[in-house]
């Protein structure tokens, strides 16, 4: 799965050819160019806390091939993050879906979804079980304070996709006992609640199936909303963002996407979506997935479309049919594409968040980092990279008070006001 998804977040987003051509300036204004570099990046990195709001396990998590607890190779466990000075994080519950066409309210595509969603979600009460000495999950913004006061780190729990809710919405003040937090409309592929940013070509979708959110999708964003559970719009397709966005009595997130203003990506966010979330009091945290932060080159573009047409992949249909063995090597033939111009790095990341301060303001911008579900950039490749954020945060001028914002405080005065506004 996690493969796939990296696989997915190299190959389908970077079809356009418009590549960084739409590069702004720094969003910082003139005042804040004057670099305080008597401020020691440490220790406000300390004095903050630092939210990730989009970490991804693998269905072994808490398994002894994946205990977070020991050393492992994923991008974020309790030691890179120790090392790191990361403090909380969302852990995600994330289901891969089905061919909505194909699925039926009995089909048991649904239950299967259900079984994946319940494995993740068990795993992780099993991690702030298995090691309460040294995290605990957090269902309240309260609670992320007094955990991160305690010396521990903070676990909160988001929903990648609400596919596993199947055919109605009953299943959602469930979700949020159990300590969601947030939860994605749909993820790639429309969904029974809406149209997703990224249709599966491969399964026949066009761009739209229900002009945004679906009628189901309408009672969701209500359920969510009386559950004190955060509406995410990220993965979701504009029209069903604006949509939620424009519904939902209190603040929504985007947990993890970029900007197009930046990075011209489906899965980006442009700045009528910046201002809607603005507007709603929202907050959209910035993604650190190399495909999303900086866009392929016309020079990429060209050496990418040449392989497909090497290896007779031209079709998303086709290259989805293909074995393993065969996307796999397709893969590795585009690795190549960093000799031609580099990975995403730290900077070209602040950039996004410099936008958004550009458009929505400061308090509207966040921090997301899709470890262990296709993130990592250079200079932030792991958890345990995580000060470099805050070294260039400070390098473009923003001040403690600014990036206790980002790194966190944003979130968790949307978190406080989707609680305040629930009914239960
Ligand atoms: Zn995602």
């Amino acid at each position: 799965m996690k493969q796939f998804r990296q696989y997915a977040s190299l190959f389908l987003f970077s079809a356009s050819v418009l590549a960084l051509t739409a590069c702004s300036p720094k969003g910082t204004p003139e005042a804040k160019q004057e670099t305080k570099q008597e401020v020691a990046p440490e220790t406000v990195h300390q004095n903050v806390i630092t939210l990730d709001t989009h970490v991804d396990i693998p269905l072994n998590y808490m398994t002894e091939a994946m205990d977070p607890g020991t050393g492992t190779d994923a991008q974020v466990d309790l030691a890179k993050m120790d090392v790191g000075g990361l403090d909380a994080a969302f852990f995600i519950v994330y289901t891969p879906q089905t061919n909505i066409l194909e699925v039926t309210a009995e089909n048991t595509k649904y239950a299967k979804a259900r079984e994946i969603a319940e494995t993740r979600f068990t795993a992780i009460h099993k991690l702030t079980k298995t090691y309460a000495d040294r995290i605990e999950l957090a269902k309240t913004a309260d609670d992320v304070r007094r955990i991160h006061k305690s010396g521990k780190k903070v676990a909160l729990i988001g929903m990648e996709n609400a596919f596993p809710l199947g055919a109605s919405v009953e299943d959602v003040p469930m979700w949020a006992a159990r300590g969601v937090r947030y939860m994605g409309i749909t993820h790639m592929g429309h969904n029974q609640f809406g149209d997703s940013s990224n249709p599966k070509t491969q399964w026949g979708e066009t761009e739209s199936m229900y002009g945004g959110l679906s009628a189901l999708g309408k009672e969701l964003v209500i359920a969510l909303n009386k559950a004190g559970i955060m509406v995410d719009v990220s993965h979701a397709g504009k029209t069903t963002m604006m949509q939620a966005t424009a519904m939902s009595s209190v603040p929504v997130i985007a947990s993890h996407s970029g900007v197009m203003g930046v990075a011209k990506s489906l899965r980006n966010l442009d700045d009528e979506q910046l201002t809607a979330i603005a507007a709603n009091g929202g907050v959209a945290q910035m993604v650190a997935l190399g495909s999303y932060v900086k866009a392929l080159t016309p020079a990429q573009e060209k050496f990418k479309t040449d392989v497909r047409i090497k290896m007779g992949l031209e079709t998303d249909a086709k290259l989805f049919s293909s074995s393993p063995e065969v996307i796999g090597k397709y893969f590795k033939a585009l690795e190549e594409v960093y000799d031609i111009d580099a990975k995403a790095n730290v900077v070209d990341f602040v950039n996004h968040i410099d936008h958004v301060v550009k458009i929505a303001g400061i308090d509207h911008v966040g921090i997301a980092s899709d470890f262990d579900g296709g993130g990592g950039i250079t200079g932030w490749q792991d958890a345990s990279e995580t000060l470099n954020i805050t070294k260039e945060l400070l390098k473009r001028g923003y001040s403690e008070a600014e990036i206790e914002k980002i790194w966190g405080g944003n979130l968790l005065r949307v978190l406080q006001a989707v609680q305040d506004g629930a009914e239960y």
